[in-house]
């Protein structure tokens, strides 16, 4: 079977509706709300049905169908009654009237089916298998339900208004052109950014042939590293950029996700070798949105949780370049839940605190006796190359030695690593072993849980 998907005006000819069961009142609800007319033939409906029918919304004939029923010529007719001699007999009935038919129990004997819609109107997305399998075309539009905005109504809707001031201002030949330079610009973001007055306002622009440029800077947040962490925001904002700023804590998962033509620029930094001072990394982030480019800067986690997403920004602020912020699972969150460690719990700690353990000259300037507190989580970020002195500190300064610590080795990722011991083992457990950044130490007495919680495989090394 050959099938081919046409948009139809609801109301452009009549639907009979056979049959009252289930299926039957799924495609009344579906054609009333398609303002189609809807003409319901059935010895019994459900009290749905009847308050369409109170409302005006549908004819009701309340009776059993016969095989010699009349429709109007070249109108649609869904058989779903529970008979199939009587669909079948129907079938050939309403054909000969020139009707178009639509048989719930037979897949073969359809001249139109009811595709799986996502409602954006005026946008909409079906979905179809010819039939095939509807289980599969409901389970396709529950995913990408998740991936297209609501506010893809409001950019609709936007593009319904515009198109006859395009009409009336520009040539044919130019009108094209004119779509192809909008739907790249950064109107269509702006509108899914909740931001109508400004994409308005640059749509205005781009039809007065003034500005195309519209630069804009994305902070980014990533994520620990599964790309399954992003939100739909990033995703989004990941796959339209022009340029993408990157450093080492984005992995290949995520970085497959840019879009193909992309620019990319790695402005990461080892621990002793800075590839890009920071300074450099804020000015070129203006640089290349006032150029009218849409500049992503990818970071690791969450930007503005020891990111420096607050300096990286504050240039863009002086220099009025429009920028959004979009947070990410930090890794304190991704390390804990893929590790199977809550962060807080009410038997083991009230509270949660994220610091930072740069080494700087072979030491960790850390407030050490700020950090020992009884019922509270620490999480340490930065710190595997500081952990001894960080174990032995905490215990002179009276945290006890028999407390839990997790290093968490690339959190998140497929070859994600836990190992844990006490504040007095640790140093010595890890010496035998090698491990890879990033790690991620958490400590406190919550750490304990992870023997039973633990749910992730991990891979043997
Ligand atoms: N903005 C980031 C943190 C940047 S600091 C965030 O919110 O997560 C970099 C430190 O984060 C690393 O040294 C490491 O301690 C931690 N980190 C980031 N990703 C990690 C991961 N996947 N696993 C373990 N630690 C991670």
């Amino acid at each position: 079977m050959m099938t081919l998907p046409l948009v139809l005006k609801g109301n452009i000819r009549p639907f009979y509706i056979i049959g009252g069961g289930e299926v039957a009142s799924r495609k009344v609800h579906t054609l009333v709300q398609a303002g189609a007319e809807v003409r319901l033939i059935a010895p019994q409906a459900g009290v749905d049905i009847a308050r369409l029918e109170q409302r005006g919304a549908i004819q009701v004939d309340v009776r059993e169908a016969t095989a010699t029923e009349q429709f109007e010529p070249g109108s649609f007719v869904v058989l779903a009654t529970d008979q199939p001699e009587l669909n079948e007999a129907l079938a050939v009935s309403a054909r000969q009237q020139g009707c178009f038919v639509c048989r719930v129990d037979d897949n073969e004997d359809n001249d139109f089916i009811f595709p799986a819609v996502i409602d954006r109107s005026p946008v909409m997305v079906a979905i179809s298998s010819r039939g095939a399998s509807p289980a599969l075309t409901r389970h396709l539009k529950q995913r990408l339900e998740a991936y297209l905005p609501q506010e893809i109504r409001q950019l609709g809707e936007l593009v319904e208004e515009l198109r006859s001031e395009v009409k009336k201002r520009l040539e044919a030949p130019l009108r094209a052109a004119f779509w192809r330079k909008f739907m790249r610009s950064n109107v269509p973001e702006l509108i899914l950014a909740r931001q109508p007055e400004r994409a308005l306002q640059l749509s205005e622009r781009l039809l007065a042939g003034k500005d195309h440029s519209s630069g804009e800077v994305y902070l980014v947040g990533a994520g620990p590293g599964d790309p399954d962490l992003l939100t739909f925001r990033a995703l989004r904002l990941i796959q339209s950029a022009d340029v993408v700023f990157y450093d080492r804590l984005v992995g290949p998962g995520i970085m497959a996700l840019i879009a193909e033509d992309a620019e990319r620029i790695y402005v990461g930094k080892a621990m002793s070798d800075h590839a890009v001072p920071q300074e450099e990394i804020n000015q070129r982030l203006a640089d290349e949105a006032k150029k009218g480019k849409r500049v992503l800067r990818l970071k690791g986690g969450d930007p503005f949780i020891f990111g420096r997403g607050g300096e990286e920004i504050e240039l863009l602020a002086q220099y009025g370049v429009p920028f959004q912020v979009v947070p990410g699972i930090t890794a304190a969150s991704g390390c804990a839940a893929y590790a199977g460690i809550p962060l807080t719990h009410r038997d083991h700690a009230q509270s949660v605190r994220f610091v930072t353990g740069h080494l700087r000259n072979n030491t960790c300037n850390l407030p050490w006796s700020e950090l020992i507190h009884p019922n509270q989580t620490l999480v340490i970020y930065m710190g595997l190359s500081g952990i001894t002195e960080i174990c032995s500190q905490l215990i002179a300064h009276g945290m006890d030695a028999s407390t839990p610590i997790a290093l968490v080795e690339k959190g998140t990722l497929p070859d994600q690593k836990v190992h844990t011991g006490t504040l007095a083992t640790m140093p010595e457990l890890i010496e035998g072993r090698t491990i890879q950044a990033p790690t991620l130490t958490i400590i406190g007495s919550v750490v304990s849980l992870h023997g039973k919680l633990a749910w992730r495989p991990e891979l043997d090394s």
